[in-house]
């Protein structure tokens, strides 16, 4: 790079000098590096997001020519929210495979469900570009489209939407909005619990910034490819070293949005520690009774990847709390906590994902294993002993 020399663990700001990208999120940074790597065959495919009739749905989509990467809706909305089914971990395994090198904007659940996929030899991380955004966490998009449209506005003429904080904000048809969170919009509950906010593995992470009226990206360049990314981009951006004024107080926001998770999630585990084991049994009885073994916690698991799967297959037979129990045996000390299972069940309240997340987070201890990091360990398995006779 020509302006300044920069090297992996640097943090740069970015925008576009593409005058409409610059007007984009995030100022067109992320936009221009995706298109260049493109330009210059860097990646085959960058693997991103579509709306489908509006904005609150969304998914994915393979991008193979660059100009298709201007009108792609990038926006922390659309990075949050192609989740549930439509999840790009997913769908990356179950369409991509040998596809070639492939960009995708992920967020850090995506990306810890990424490494569980390499762990099983599902996905090449080597033929992956990440660029993970730093989390806020994420609202359900149903929710967010009630609210405004109870509120009669169209949201079709949505021009800006952001979580920060504890606050929602957006604009739509001029008009300001803002919703304290925990109030009549809240995050997911995975989200509340999630204390892991930066992408594990990224190639460059980011994180948009606000300057003004204007919004620029935070990169950081995590590996050797996330500085080619740069360096292909450079003389297309605007670069500058970033600050330590901004540094600290990026570090003071994710220290902040760890510890409230943290807090959290120790409230919410309690369920599991609370009373006696018969009433905990109860209390999980009467939850999983309320599940009607639909499957689309299944569909929607990162993690779940059997193509002949029993426990849908044996679905009709099977009370509701032994199809949940087929399931935590079969996945549950490696889950993610992405909360993909939540988006999708109507039915469980609190949702699937809390019982995985805990499961997950014993395995820490108990197995040793840690979800959705250490990418050359194997998924624990069951041992077994056989005895001749
Ligand atoms: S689970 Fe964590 S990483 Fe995923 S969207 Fe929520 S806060 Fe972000
Ligand atoms: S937990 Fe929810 S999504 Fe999963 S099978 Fe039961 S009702 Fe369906
Ligand atoms: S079980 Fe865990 S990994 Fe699977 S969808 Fe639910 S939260 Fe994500």
């Amino acid at each position: 790079m020509e302006a300044f020399s920069v090297r992996t663990g640097d943090f740069v700001l970015a925008s576009s000098k593409d005058s409409k990208l610059s007007e984009s999120y995030g100022g067109g940074a992320i936009q221009t590096i995706l298109k260049t790597a493109l330009e210059n065959k860097y990646v085959d495919k960058v693997l991103s997001f579509q709306e489908k009739k509006t904005r609150y749905d969304l998914s994915p989509v393979i991008i193979e020519q660059p100009d298709q990467i201007d009108s792609l809706p990038l926006s922390q909305f659309s990075v949050y929210h192609v989740s549930g089914a439509n999840n790009i971990p997913k769908y990356l395994q179950q369409n991509l495979k040998g596809a070639g090198k492939i960009a995708i904007v992920a967020k850090p659940c995506d990306v810890r469900a990424l490494v569980e996929l390499a762990k099983r030899r599902q996905i090449n991380l080597d033929e992956l570009v990440v660029l993970g955004e730093e989390c806020y966490g994420k609202i359900s998009p149903k929710k967010v489209k009630k609210t405004l449209d109870e509120e009669q506005l169209d949201t079709s003429k949505v021009a800006y939407e952001r979580i920060k904080g504890n606050t929602y904000s957006t604009i739509v048809e001029g008009e300001n909005r803002s919703y304290t969170l925990g109030e009549t919009l809240d995050l997911e509950g995975s989200c509340k619990r999630c204390a892991e906010r930066e992408p594990t593995i990224s190639d460059i992470s980011f994180l948009v910034i606000e300057e003004n009226d204007k919004t620029r990206t935070l990169i950081h360049i995590n590996s050797e490819k996330g500085l080619k990314l740069l360096e292909l981009a450079s003389a297309k951006l605007n670069l500058d070293r970033a600050n330590e004024e901004i540094l600290k107080h990026r570090n003071r926001e994710m220290e902040q949005l760890r510890d409230k998770a943290e807090k959290y999630k120790t409230e919410q585990f309690k369920i599991f520690d609370k009373n006696s084991e018969k009433d905990r049994y109860s209390y999980f009885k009467k939850l999983l009774e309320n599940c009607r073994k639909c499957g689309m916690c299944i569909k929607a698991c990162p993690i779940c990847i059997c193509v002949d799967c029993s426990v849908i297959k044996k679905r009709k037979e099977i009370d509701p709390v032994f199809y949940f129990l087929l399931r935590m045996g079969h996945m549950g000390e490696c889950c993610v906590n992405c909360g993909n299972c939540d988006s999708v069940c109507n039915f469980l309240e609190p949702g699937p994902s809390l019982i995985f997340h805990r499961l997950g987070e014993l395995s820490k201890s108990a197995l040793n294993y840690e979800p959705g990091k250490n990418v050359n360990e194997s998924p624990p398995r069951t041992k077994k002993t056989i005895k001749k006779s």
